[in-house]
Order: C-alpha cells, then structure tokens, then sequence
C-alpha cells in the first residue's frame, strides 16, 4: 500500500535489466534529478512537458547524467534503468508515472495518456486479482486500464469496509 499516494501504486512497472536505455517519453525541460522526496530510489528524474503532464523515471541505475533546466527530445536516452534493491537481481524494473507539470503534486494513470501495448511490456499483466478488490464495487480498478488519479498526500481511496484479500 502507498500511502502518500491515496492508497495506490499510482504509475506502472517495466521489467527491464538493469542497465536498460530509458528514454524520454516527450520533449521537455529536466526539472528534478535524484529528487527522493518522489521516492522511487536509488536514483530518479523528472521531465516536464510542455503539455502540462510531467515523466517521472524511477529506481534507475545511476544519477542521470542531466542538469534541471536542461532540455531533451523525445526518444532521447536519458538515464538507464535500475533496481530499487540496488542488486540487479531482485526485481530490476523501469518505474514510470505521469505527473502534472509543474506542482508534480497529482499523478495520472499513464494508459490512456500513451499509445503502448502495455497488456505486453507491463510487469502487472491481466491476471486475476492483482488489486485489491471494494468488495461492495469488485470490478472497479481491477485493470490497467482502470486505475484513479491521485493526489499527493489525499486521503486514502482503498479503505475499504469490506475488501478482498481481507486484510489481517
Ligand atoms: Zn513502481
């Protein structure tokens, strides 16, 4: 459970070796670099967008190589993927989220913002009950594709009276 973001995990996981290229989803302006306070460690970076949305690039390998106020260009390597374990070996992925430019205080459910096949790169693929389920509502957020925007610091979204797994 997150909870400085409602209750949810609030953007999407890409396996990936470590040592991936990651590039940049958009155009932008680098605004932050190993910023912790977004969490996402052991290292981090946030692009902002002309289109008001923000990429957040986390548990990468090493500090980018960028400054803030720096610009990059789509498809531009930007850093290269890592493990929050920092081992390489424990679960190496690319977490990615969709912010607003500039507060960063609100993240986006990045699906319907990209034109991915994310059902294929995703690491939560459409097996049964990967979210926890509002037993009073059971299909909703139960997808990738269905999944609520949060705001930093909100209150919780999941605290639900009758959930499944139960919690103990
Ligand atoms: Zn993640």
């Amino acid at each position: 459970m997150y909870v400085s973001g409602q209750g949810f995990h609030f953007g999407i996981d890409l396996a990936a070796r470590c040592g991936t290229p990651v590039v940049a989803i958009g155009a932008g302006t680098v605004v932050e670099v190993d910023n912790l306070a977004h969490g996402a460690g052991p290292h981090n970076l946030m692009i902002d967008h002309p289109n008001g949305y923000a990429s957040f690039y986390g548990h990468l390998l090493e500090r980018p190589g960028l400054q803030p106020g720096q610009t990059v260009q789509a498809g531009q390597e930007v850093a290269l993927s890592g493990d929050p374990d920092g081992t390489c070996t424990s679960r190496p992925h690319l977490h990615l989220e969709i912010r607003d430019a500039p507060s960063h205080r609100h993240a986006f459910n990045p699906i319907p913002l990209t034109d991915v096949d994310w059902n294929r790169i995703a690491l939560a693929r459409g097996a049964p009950l990967q979210f926890e389920q509002d037993l009073a509502a059971p299909q909703t957020w139960q997808t990738l594709y269905d999944q609520p925007d949060v705001t930093f610091g909100g209150e919780l979204l999941n605290a639900y009276k009758s959930a499944w797994p139960p919690e103990n």
